[in-house]
């Protein structure tokens, strides 16, 4: 890859939560619980949600993969602490239009997650940003099935 391509990609907040994760690890006594596995480059993740009614009062993760499905998880724990579910779905609505590069009904900024909008120039490093993403709504509803990006 050259440096342009690795600039876009890994943008210094990707970098940082790739090296420094956060909340990761599990949970004592989470409600909702689920796995997900992208075969396409090998990145695993467990997600793991403690709810108060709800509203989503604790999120973890825990996995191997590569700096973009790790700076995604992570990224995605500090962004749906404190919101609903029906918050987190149309969180989820707008990160995915903002990888595929699609235009987005809701143009509000992500703030943090914008940092992955370089992604929809890599159509394969697309599932790696979204695989927490899709493990966390299978976590919501419930799924016992391990998602798979394929
Ligand atoms: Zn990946």
């Amino acid at each position: 890859m050259d440096a342009d391509l690795l600039h876009d990609l890994y943008q210094d907040l990707i970098l940082d939560h790739n090296r420094n994760p956060r909340n990761r690890g599990a949970l004592d006594r989470p409600d909702h619980r689920a796995e997900g596995f992208n075969p396409l480059c090998g990145d695993q993740v467990v997600i793991e949600l403690e709810m108060v009614g709800d509203v989503v009062a604790e999120a973890r993760f825990n996995g191997t993969g590569c700096a973009i499905s790790t700076a995604s998880a992570s990224l995605l724990t500090e962004a749906i602490k404190g919101r609903t579910v029906d918050e987190v779905r149309a969180l989820f609505d707008r990160f995915h239009g903002l990888v595929l590069d699609k235009p987005r009904r809701d143009e509000r900024s992500l703030d943090k997650l914008e940092a992955f909008a370089g992604v929809s120039r890599y159509p394969a490093r697309v599932k790696c940003a979204t695989l927490a993403w899709h493990t966390l709504l299978a976590a919501l509803d419930g799924a016992q099935d391990i998602v798979t990006t394929e």
